[in-house]
């Protein structure tokens, strides 16, 4: 038997209830699967990261996170802007945002994106030299300012445990030390300088590498800002806040980590200078349950299986094919089956032809047969999105927002 991963402390009563509901209930005559995103949870998300930060630091949403069009729409209400990534999600950002609440990073832009973007009076991250010469050309093309901060590619990296210092080769940002060169001249050019983004790493629950990355992110800012001629309006400092999916997994703690950025922005010579952070999966991570119905129970070798209709082509973070080292059990629960249902251990499967497909691996959980509910937690970000929805050609999932008060 192996363990499964922490229930968000939302859902984790003995009947997982979603905002108010038996889980079970939220596909009672619907099709499944189907995911489940509480606004309630990333609410209480938001409000707690504002408490934790000083005064003045501007939470930004990561829409790759979860490109959801209505949960898009409640955060971009909820921050203080949108970071995008394409111009597929720059259209999405701008039908809830001004151009100017939104920056755009990621490698390969093309100049029809950049184009888009000046258009739009969003903030290009740009991420090279030669991208820089692409949205000034571009620019001057169209005869519009363009309003340009400078990715950096930092000598250091935030870790899970602890942090490498030591610089690595990134399709990410300018190393460091031609950063300042490259401002310089974007400034010369005549482009809006909107300062520096330095983002060091994702799903890190390790607080006090964040917080060191976090200190070391602004040392950086304050000597490439003296290179570059003077302190610029923003440094995003990215984000790379985890939650918790695994067995052992504990939650960061804001508090420590926003008390921990007052020092350090106290201690920085950035006169003048406004400090943003961009997240995605801990403002929305938690806040997605994955419904789907078990299909089929079989015997094989001695081992039973659940075979449902959801699987990786929607989830396929929960089945250890998104970057994971070592396949662990996302947290999973039967929320159909009466709470005193005998334990067993089973494999949840999905419905693809490869063994690949596994949302959870000899687990213990409730007697369960066709018809009832699979239930997979920590589904709100990087879910549908970042799944092969297209492999195998079964249905895409559904998304629901909800936007109710919690029982
Ligand atoms: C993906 C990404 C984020 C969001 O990362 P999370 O781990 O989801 O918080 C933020 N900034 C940039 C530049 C990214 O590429």
């Amino acid at each position: 038997m192996k363990p499964v991963g922490p229930i968000p402390p939302e859902f984790a009563a003995a009947l997982p209830l979603i905002a108010g509901r038996p889980a079970a209930a939220w596909v009672e005559g619907r099709d499944t699967p189907v995911f489940v995103y509480d606004l309630a949870v990333v609410r209480a998300r938001v409000a707690r990261l504002r408490a934790a930060l000083p005064e003045g630091v501007a939470v930004h949403y990561a829409v790759k996170a979860n490109p959801f069009p209505p949960l898009v729409q409640a955060l971009a209400e909820l921050t203080d802007g949108l970071d995008v990534a394409s111009a597929g999600e720059l259209a999405l950002a701008l039908d809830f945002r001004a151009g100017t609440a939104i920056s755009f990073a990621g490698p390969g832009k093309r100049d029809a994106e950049l184009e888009a973007a000046i258009r739009a009076g969003a903030t290009i991250n740009l991420e090279s030299e030669g991208e820089a010469d692409r949205a000034l050309a571009t620019a001057s093309r169209i005869g519009l300012g363009p309003r340009l901060a400078l990715r950096v590619n930092p000598p250091f990296e935030l870790r899970g445990s602890g942090m490498r210092m030591g610089g690595r080769a990134s399709p990410f940002g300018v190393d460091a030390e031609r950063a300042g060169a490259l401002a310089r001249r974007v400034i010369a050019a005549g482009a809006d300088w909107r300062g520096w983004h330095i983002f060091a790493g994702s799903q890190s629950l390790d607080t006090a590498a964040i917080i060191e990355t976090q200190g070391a992110s602004l040392v950086l800012a304050e000597r490439l800002s003296e290179e570059a001629g003077g302190a610029p309006p923003l440094v995003n400092l990215g984000g790379g806040f985890g939650i918790p999916y695994f067995a052992g997994d504990t939650p960061i703690d804001v508090g420590a980590i926003g008390a921990a950025l007052g020092e350090a922005i106290g201690r920085a010579s950035l006169p003048g200078t406004r400090f943003a952070l961009e997240l995605g999966r801990w403002l929305v991570g938690e806040a997605g349950v994955y419904l789907a119905r078990v299909i089929d129970r079989k015997e094989s070798g001695g081992e039973t299986f659940l075979v449902t209709d959801g699987g990786m082509h929607h989830q396929l973070a929960a089945s250890g094919n998104l970057g994971a080292a070592v396949r662990r059990n996302y947290p999973v629960a039967i929320p159909s089956a009466p709470a005193d249902a005998p334990p067993e251990v089973v494999s949840i499967v999905g419905p693809l032809c490869t063994p690949l497909d596994r949302l959870a691996d000899r687990v213990a959980l409730p007697r369960a047969g066709a018809g009832d509910v699979v239930a997979v937690f920590a589904a709100g970000a990087y879910g549908l999105t970042a799944s092969p929805t297209g492999f195998l050609g079964h249905p895409l999932a559904a998304e629901i927002l909800v936007d109710q008060p919690s029982a």
